[in-house]
């Protein structure tokens, strides 16, 4: 008689949103089969010992990006590596590209190298001849589109026509609306000024890119996804100037949803001026009155996701600041560094980080309860974290292909230690266990207020 179980995780603390609880994780096939105490080990095939270890839904991280250093197989072995089993990958409709072809095209290209489930966000880069396109995509598994309101000069943002115009169509067709939400041409004309004057540009990056021309662009967002009745999901929010306008939508009940992110939360502009363009990220690292002020939202409930930005990109500390490219390197680092600061300070309970890492994204782009929560008849993606492990991060031992982290150096108590998805353990012995192409592209699928 085959055993009852494939695998059993015995002993282990079960976190999830609303509690946490001892007890056993029995996975058959690819999914849970039971969680509950002292389950049989005789029935089992295999029994893993996670007495003294979280026992955590695996990281679903919503904001990442497959075109730079890292592609979509890539950045799913490094994200992995950090406690992270789903990802949803932002796909580029550069200007002059169909976003149905951009769709397809990632979808095969995670299908193939993807070690982790994934599902894809339409970013728009060229919404007046693209956003005709936005029902055929919603068919194809895809019912979240990015918009930018800034980078004007890289011809990348949406000006306010196209986004009303973008939030009315995907109102309509039940889809999910983000933004980027900075004032794009405000910002460029401070940086032109700034160029001019010849001004040292690290120095007066914050200045050209001030937390005013965020808060603004945040509010005109959650105007306009007002008036279309769009819900908006604002991506790493960044600044404490951005949060009241945020709380009095939700307040009204608007479906708004927010993130920030690991760096928002860690560093401030002090790690700007000591890295220079290798901490040169969009929005910029702010103040520590910022960071403090995003930890109070995320505690009050006010922040609902926090996601990677992973955007790995070949930079030196001595290069131009301003030729320099925008992004850094972060799925990998991004649990630990947010438990360390998070759950060691005592500022959030690790049931709080799992609703912020697993169930609420889950929730929000449609995969709960197969995803997001450790509970009977879900998919078996769990991460094993040892509250007892101190590390220090350093870059030449993380996957990622950029050449650095933000964080070298860093000692942090608490890491990942074993991860597992549908069944299919990831990482184990600090190892990635599975192959590329085992990952399934997932569907999104957006709750609207009317269903
Ligand atoms: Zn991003």
């Amino acid at each position: 008689m085959p055993n009852r179980y494939d695998l059993l995780i015995r002993g282990g603390l079960v976190v999830g949103g609303s509690g946490i609880r001892k007890a056993d994780v029995g996975i058959k096939g690819e999914q849970i089969h039971a969680v509950e105490p002292e389950l049989p080990q005789q029935e089992a095939s295999r029994v893993i010992d996670a007495s003294g270890k979280y026992v955590m839904p695996g990281v679903i991280d919503v904001h990442v990006h497959p075109v730079y250093e890292d592609n979509m197989g890539g950045l799913s072995l490094t994200a992995a590596h950090g406690g992270t089993t789903t990802l949803v990958h932002f796909a580029y409709a550069k200007p002059g590209t169909k976003l149905i072809d951009t769709i397809k095209k990632y979808q095969e290209e995670g299908s193939q190298n993807s070690f982790l489930d994934f599902g894809i966000h339409g970013a728009l880069f060229d919404p007046s001849s693209q956003i005709g396109e936005i029902p055929k995509v919603i068919d194809l598994g895809v019912a979240s589109f990015k918009m930018f309101m800034t980078y004007a000069k890289l011809k990348w943002m949406t000006d306010d026509y196209s986004l009303t115009d973008a939030m009315d169509l995907i109102a309509e067709c039940g889809g999910l609306a983000m933004v980027h939400a900075e004032n794009g041409l405000a910002t460029d004309y401070l940086e032109d000024r700034s160029l001019k004057k010849g001004e040292d540009q690290k120095e007066v990056f914050l200045k050209t890119r001030p937390d005013y021309l965020e808060a603004e662009a945040i509010f005109r967002a959650l105007s306009i996804a007002a008036i279309t009745h769009c819900p908006l999901y604002i991506v790493h929010l960044s600044t404490a100037m951005g949060v009241g306008p945020i709380e009095r939508a939700k307040a009204e009940g608007r479906p708004v949803y927010v993130e920030t992110c690991p760096q928002y939360l860690t560093l401030t502009n002090e790690a700007l001026l000591q890295l220079g363009p290798l901490a040169k990220i969009g929005p910029p690292l702010r103040t520590e009155v910022d960071r403090l002020t995003i930890w109070e939202a995320v505690q009050r409930g006010i922040v609902d996701t926090i996601a990677s930005d992973h955007a790995p990109k070949v930079k030196k500390k001595e290069d131009p600041f301003f030729e320099a490219p925008y992004g850094s390197p972060q799925a990998e680092s991004m649990l630990t560094v947010t438990y360390d600061e998070g759950v060691n300070t005592g500022r959030i309970g690790v049931c709080r980080l799992a609703q912020l890492f697993s169930e609420n994204p889950a929730k929000i782009f449609g995969f709960y309860p197969k995803k997001g929560t450790i509970e009977k008849g879900s998919d078996a993606d769990l991460v094993l974290f040892d509250p007892n492990r101190a590390h220090v991060i350093q870059h030449r031992t993380q996957h990622s292909k950029a050449p650095y982290t933000l964080y070298e150096g860093r000692r942090c108590l608490g890491m990942p230690i074993f991860s597992m998805q549908r069944g299919r353990i990831l990482i184990e012995d600090g190892v990635m266990k599975a192959k590329p192409g085992g990952g399934r592209f997932l569907s999104t699928k957006i709750k609207h207020a009317e269903d």
